[in-house]
């Protein structure tokens, strides 16, 4: 007998996770295929995977996806007014609040007494279980920030089947309409509607092998760099990360360790303790001029966006100077990205459907410009929608 189900959702992080949940919540029948394994929350960062490019990419492929690394940051985007309803269901799902002193360090708390412009960050984190110990990137080994593990437990509590390490090849269409998905194992699994949830370097991949052309165009990363210099004792490296931001135009400044920064101050023939690190991360509204292609991706560097990491660097220069950091050691990291996005934008309407009936985008992919701010929780928020949508119709 031919197992048909209502939906098939693919892909378990940000935005797959919440389509999941609140499908087979609602009583639909939902087939949850995730590429990745289930790996123990604390050793997320075995899941990582680095995309070359002049602008690396850093994801993961695990179940829950990237939000497993997230530094738990949890922010609305702007563009996103009309989500209200979504964002306020999402941030009382996840407890999203502000840092709170108590967990702020001593590095932080100097950053913050030195200008009024820092604001602090929302992240969803349950502090009476964080230890603050600043390992959010590397997977939470206290169980207290959120990831979308928790939204496909949901799911699965509410009878949502799942199938990890089934990396979905393509979407099998008849008659201008989705009815299923084939994976790379050669298994077929029918659905009524299917959601694509592989993040914004694989839905577009998903896309072109199902016979979309066209696709992949638009990538943005919010590229980011981290700029830093000595300072003995800052102990930035022991803290939670980005519990502060800075919103500037086409710019964000936030507290930030980097170890990638030790290489940059070797060959300035500078030997660092990690202690003695204190850094910010300066990360931009990049220009969308990447390119998702089927064995590669191309992200690169424009005039414009070239001009905001000067300006962000020399702005999160002169506050680490004000704090104490000698100006002579500050170096800067390499720029990288961690926020792909805007690959299948123009593919969706607003109900986020593709031109075939039954087939929808809810990841990164969709998001319709660079945010130059965390996404995860505009990426959850949209996914609501989207299921909100799918369940009056269906
Ligand atoms: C180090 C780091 C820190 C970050 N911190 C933050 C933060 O603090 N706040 C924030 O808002 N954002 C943060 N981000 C970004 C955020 O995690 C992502 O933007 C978000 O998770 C993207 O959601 P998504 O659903 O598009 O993709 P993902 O969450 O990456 O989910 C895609 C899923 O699809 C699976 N998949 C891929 N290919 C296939 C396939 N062919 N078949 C089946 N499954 C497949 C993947 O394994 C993955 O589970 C961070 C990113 C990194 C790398």
């Amino acid at each position: 007998m031919i197992n048909l189900f209502d939906f098939i959702v693919v892909g378990s992080g940000a935005g797959g996770a919440t389509v999941a949940k609140e499908l087979s919540a609602a009583g639909r029948s939902v087939l949850l295929l995730e590429g990745g394994k289930e790996v123990p929350q604390g050793r997320a960062s075995s899941a990582y995977t680095v995309l070359p490019a002049d602008v690396e990419v850093w994801q993961t492929v695990c179940l829950g996806g990237t939000t497993t690394v997230s530094m738990g940051n949890a922010v609305r985007a702007k563009i996103d007014g009309a989500l209200e309803r979504f964002y306020a269901e999402a941030e009382k799902e996840m407890a999203v609040r502000p840092v709170p002193e108590s967990h702020m360090g001593s590095a932080t708390r100097s950053l913050l007494l030195a200008s009024k412009d820092w604001k602090v960050m929302p992240k969803a984190i349950d502090f009476s279980k964080c230890k603050h110990c600043g390992h959010c990137p590397l997977g939470c080994p206290s169980a207290a920030k959120w990831d979308a593990t928790a939204y496909v437990r949901e799911a699965v509590s509410h009878g949502c089947s799942l199938y990890t390490e089934t990396p979905v090849k393509r979407v099998i269409t008849q008659g201008g309409r989705a009815v299923g998905v084939e994976s790379f194992n050669g298994r077929t699994f029918n659905g009524r509607g299917v959601i694509l949830a592989a993040g914004a370097v694989e839905t577009p991949r998903i896309l072109m092998r199902s016979g979309f052309e066209s696709v992949g165009k638009g990538l943005f990363v919010d590229t980011f760099v981290t700029v830093g210099g000595v300072k003995k004792g800052a102990r930035l490296n022991a803290e939670l990360g980005m519990a502060l931001y800075m919103k500037r135009r086409g710019y964000m400044l936030s507290p930030h360790y980097s170890s990638f920064l030790v290489p940059q101050f070797a060959k300035k023939g500078i030997k660092i303790q990690p202690s003695d690190l204190l850094g910010i991360m300066v990360k931009i509204e990049d220009e969308p001029t990447g390119e998702v292609r089927p064995e590669k991706i191309i992200k690169g560097l424009s005039h414009k966006d070239l001009e905001l990491v000067e300006r962000g660097r020399r702005e999160a220069s002169e506050i680490l100077n004000g704090v104490g950091v000698d100006p002579e050691t500050i170096v800067s990291t390499y720029p990288r990205g961690a926020h792909p996005g805007g690959t299948c934008t123009p593919l969706v309407d607003r109900s986020f459907e593709t031109d075939f009936e039954s087939l929808y985008i809810s990841d990164a992919s969709i998001i319709p410009k660079p945010l130059g701010m965390p996404p995860m929780l505009s990426i959850v928020a949209r996914s609501k929608k989207l299921s909100k949508l799918l369940l009056g119709r269906a």
